[in-house]
This record gives C-alpha cells, structure tokens and sequence, in this order.
C-alpha cells in the first residue's frame, strides 16, 4: 500500500517523481507529496490524486534530489497536513514512509516533551522528528537513520532526505517493499518496479533490516548490523507499456480481457504431453518429496484466497491429497500447528501483501515447507518461500484482481496436476487435464465475446441494493469471487453463500428486491443447483444463472452460458463472466472502477 519514488541524478527531479507516483497511484490515492532538495526543502502534498499534486508543483520547482509519495491513510484522515513528506520542525529532515509505527504515540508524547511541534496526525511524522534528533551528532545520514529506527516499532518502508546532505537519498525497509533502480549516474528507489521501468530494468530489492544510500553514482546497501551488503541486480521483463490503458476505457477492462493471453503465459512451458505432466521447475522438490505431503494448506488474502480455494479443490481432486485454504490474515494470529508433512502455498499477486508475508514468516520459523504462488518476480513472498509458481500475469494494475486471480488458478491446476501425477492420476486423468488447460485461452476469449450481453445484464441488475452469489462445491469459490468483485468496485452489497447453506438462514433476505447470481456448472450436482434455483423463484427472487446451460425460464431470468472445459477446471472460465459483470456494473453506476474508494492494491500495511 502507498507509492514511495525516490530520485537523485543529473535531471530534474519532480517531473520523473510525479511520474513514478502516477504509475504507483494504485497502491493509495487519498493524498500525494512530494520534496525537492535545492538549497533547502520545497514541498508541495495535498489530498487528492497525483494529478492533484501535479496541478499545484509550479512549473519551475528545480532539483535533481527528491521523494515522492502516494498515500493510504491508516493514522489520520486524508487531508494536506497528514499528506507525506513530513518534516522536522527545523525543516531539516524529511521523510515518506509506507506502513505503520505501532509505538508512535509513545515516541509522540516523548519528542514533544522535548520541544517538537508536531503538525500531523500521522505516525509518520514520528520518524521525521526522531532523525532530527539524530542527525546532528551522526556523521552520515544513514547513522542518524539506523540510530532512529532502534526506537521505532512497526513496519515501514521509508525514503528520507536531509537539507544539508544534498547529494544522497537514504531508504529502509522493514515489512514493506523498497526497490532501488539503477540508472546511468542516476539513482531511483520506489515502491514498486512499476515506478522505474520506464528509466531502468536494473532493480535491488532490499530485505528486512536493511538500509540503502543512494547516490548519482551509485547505491551502498547495509545490513542491519550496519555492515555492508553484497547485492546482485535483477533485470525485470516488465515493460512500461504494461503500465498503460492501452486505449481500454479502464485497466480492469484491458486486463480482464488479456487474460487469453496470461492464462498462456502461466501455462508456457510447463505441460508435458508426453507424460501428461507439469514440470514446475520452481518448486524445487523432486518425485519423493512431492508424494510425502499429506495435507495442503493454502493461505491468501481477499481474492487470493478465494483462488486459493480453487486450488484446494483441484488438488483434493486431482491429487487426493485433503487440502484448505484460510485467510492468511486470521492464520498468522492463531499460531497454528506447523506439521512437517503439511505442504504451505501462500498465494499474493504483488507478492509483498503483509498479511501473507507475515503468516509465511511465521511458517518459517516454524520449520513449514512453503511454496510461494506469486506474480511479481523478485518480491518479498518470492524471496522468502522454499520454491513456488510465478504467475507471469504481466503487472496488474487496477485495485480489484481479474487475471492474477485466473493465472493463479491455473497454477493451481499445474500444482494439481503435478502432485496428482506422482500419487494416482492416471495417465488418461492427467492427459485429460492437460488437454484442458490448453484449451483454456480459446475459450475464454469466447467468455469475452459476451461481453455485450454481460453488459445488459449488468445495466439491468444494477440498480440492486443487495445481490447474493450462490455456488455449490467447485462453484462456491468462484461465487465468493463474484461477490467480492461487484462489492470492490460497484459498492453494491453482495453476499455469497453456498447454494446448500441457503435455506439454512439467508434465504429469508430474497425477495424481489435481492436477485441471486447462481453458478450453475453442468457437473453432478447440477440437479441440487436447479433444485435451490426453484426454492430462490419460489420466493419471488430474480436469478441470473452462469453456467454451462440456459434453464427453464421458470427457474432463471437470465442465463450466461459459457463453453465447457473439464469440470475440475470450470471454475477459471465461471469466474470471467462475474468479473464483465461487477465492472459493467461499476461502470453504469459511475464508479471509479481501477481505483474504487477505501481500497488499494498491495496491501502491505497489517
Ligand atoms: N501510516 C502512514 C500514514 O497514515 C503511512 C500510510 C501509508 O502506507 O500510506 O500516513
């Protein structure tokens, strides 16, 4: 969550901050800053978006050092005074900061006994302080830094610059992500490498505990003992084309309907058909190990546990291995029993998502074999896992998930396959599966050719105040999903359920005025779902049924038919019609679909 970009070069600094914190935008947007080194601090934040910001930096603010900022609030409302940077009183010191100082009240009401003026509500504004008090007696910026942050509790990715050191950017990270770009006689540190690609592909991720200096010449990183770091630089594959709309209305659009192709590019390489395999070079684990798991436990968070309940059935399916999936933000608090013959997936497109990091560090520490399912090469969750699956989505941008949650799936459909062909999947079932997949991205361009009647439909059911999404076993995840799509970026009401549990208490809120999407495969519980649609007409509820079929009009208003595949992989093509559907929703009821309010994407803040 939040965007930082860091710069220090031979250009002017603010135009290519303003344009990093454009295209970081998608982790906070309630308010942006930036600051300027040039003989003194000159800020410029205010709530609001970046173009915001952009709007009030004068056109001649001249500099080659600066941070910028994009920001989720979590201490204080959104407004211009707890906008970041935040400033020492002397105006010395400034700092942005991703994350949350647990003991900042604690080092607030110390500081201002010792005469600091505080001008925020933010805990940020802690860090400010604290290293002005640092900085005189250290002989470098980073010790005055490092000395600060002894004191400090909580999570943070920081950029922090000081007045009289015009010529460095110092950056930290504890928890959440800092990437340093490196250019020619120019240093960049953001957030996210979505902020650099358009000036570098050469990227450092630093780890917890450690601390950069960047300088037009280079970039030192230290550990947190203060020694030095050797660290390699990574050459990302992501393009600065990715980042744009490409001439969609929307990024949810443009990346809802590029998922033929990264359903491809999950799969590239990784299907055998001549032992109807998946060869998943990253798992590093041979035939043995593979087959001495007894128990998959998934964890994730939003959308990515619901895909991660995807991934629990194909894998119960396929391999017959008994597998669940939890939130990896309950998971974390429960200390959980750790077994050593229990296989760990913890799934985050961004791959820095705090909940999951945390409850994959907690795994760690207690011996856990963990296996990361993530998209971004390089993160956090990456880096920490024993092995695992990159998606290779390509970034996605909008705040709601659409094809990080189908390439996850399908990788789970890989993992499935994969443990299933070391236990008892036959070679036919396997074959089977392979097949399958394969015929994955043809037909969900055929999904997509729907798109005009999912937007009628769309436009008709609107106007609900409240909508429930029903499934029946493999259909369940993939209600949750539709659920959680229209909610995030419509703000209509939803709620999901499975089509079993209906008449077990919410099916007292249907009635005319609440319609039911039903996801309906023609699997061998087709009956049982045509049943509960009965029960939902009966009581006077409107349905709108996704499936394999058109039904009885006495049962369903509105069919969404949609190709067969195998029934264990359905789900990934049930899924694509909700997600036409929550965006032509938000879209008639005009909301801001890629950034919708309260959210952000990369949640790495607890
Ligand atoms: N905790 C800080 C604040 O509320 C930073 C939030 C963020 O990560 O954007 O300002």
């Amino acid at each position: 969550m939040c965007g930082i970009v860091a710069y220090v070069g031979p250009k002017d600094a603010a135009p290519i901050l303003l344009e990093g914190l454009a295209r970081l935008e998608y982790r906070g947007y309630d308010s942006a800053g930036l600051v300027i080194s040039n003989k003194g601090l000159k800020m410029r934040k205010v709530k609001g978006r970046v173009a915001d910001l952009a709007a009030v930096v004068p056109a001649r603010f001249k500099g080659t050092l600066g941070i910028g900022h994009t920001r989720w609030a979590t201490h204080g409302a959104p407004s211009d005074a707890n906008a970041h940077p935040h400033l020492s009183t002397d105006e010395r010191v400034a700092v942005v900061h991703n994350g949350v100082i647990e003991n900042a009240d604690e080092l607030r009401a110390k500081l201002e006994a010792d005469g600091a003026v505080f001008v925020s509500e933010t805990d940020t504004e802690v860090l400010a302080h604290l290293i002005a008090r640092t900085v005189e007696e250290s002989d470098s910026l980073e010790e005055a830094v490092r000395t600060a942050l002894k004191r400090v509790v909580g999570t943070y990715g920081i950029a922090v610059i000081d007045a009289r050191r015009p010529g460095e950017v110092v950056v930290a990270r504890n928890g959440s992500p800092i990437v340093l770009g490196i250019g020619e006689k120019e240093m960049f540190a953001a957030s996210d490498v979505a902020a650099l690609v358009r000036y570098t592909r050469q990227v450092v991720h630093l780890e917890d505990g450690e601390l950069a200096v960047l300088r037009a010449d280079g970039f030192t990183t230290f550990g947190g003992d203060a020694r030095e770091t050797a660290k390699e630089p990574l050459t990302v594959d992501w393009e600065a084309g990715h980042y744009d709309t490409g001439g969609y209305e929307h990024y949810l659009l443009k990346e809802i309907s590029e998922q033929p192709e990264t359903v491809a590019r999950t799969l590239r390489g990784r299907l055998d058909d001549r032992f109807h395999i998946a060869h998943l070079g990253g798992l590093n684990m041979d035939a043995r190990e593979s087959r001495s798991f007894r128990r998959v436990k998934i964890i994730g968070c939003g959308s990515a546990y619901y895909s991660g309940q995807i991934g629990a059935q194909l894998i119960e399916e396929l391999a017959r291995i008994p597998a669940d999936a939890e939130p990896a933000s309950e998971f974390r608090y429960r200390s959980p029993v750790v077994e050593p013959d229990t296989l760990y997936v913890a799934i985050s497109q961004s791959g820095e998502t705090y909940d999951t990091l945390a409850a994959v560090q907690e795994l760690k520490r207690k011996g856990g074999r963990v296996l990361g399912i993530v998209n971004t090469v390089g993160s956090a969750i990456a880096r920490e896992c024993d092995g695992g699956v990159y998606l290779h989505a390509g970034p996605e941008v909008s705040v709601a998930s659409t094809k990080a949650f189908t390439s996850t799936a399908v990788a789970f459909a890989l993992l499935a396959l994969h443990l299933g062909r070391v236990r008892d999947l036959s070679p036919a079932d396997g074959r089977r599966i392979c097949e399958g997949l394969r015929r994955l991205p043809r037909q969900i361009e055929e999904v997509l050719a729907l798109e005009p009647q999912i937007k009628e439909l769309a436009d008709k059911y609107a106007d609900a105040a409240s909508m429930m999404f029903v499934g029946r076993v493999r259909g369940y995840p993939v209600a949750r999903e539709g659920a959680q799509k229209l909610k995030e970026i419509s703000y209509v009401h939803a709620e999901a359920y499975p089509a079993s549990e209906l008449k077990h208490g919410p099916l007292a809120l249907i009635g005319p005025e609440t319609p039911t999407v039903a996801i309906v495969p023609d699997d061998e519980l087709l009956d049982k779902n045509l049943t509960t649609l009965g029960e939902i007409r009966a009581r006077g509820g409107r349905v709108l049924m996704v499936g394999h079929r058109t039904a009885d009009p006495k049962l369903a208003d509105d069919c969404v038919v949609v190709p067969r595949n195998e029934i264990e992989l359905d789900p990934i093509l049930l899924t694509i019609p909700l997600q036409l559907l929550a965006y032509h929703a938000a879209v008639a009821l005009g909301r801001d679909v890629d950034k919708p309010r309260n959210l952000a994407k990369s949640v790495t803040v607890e």
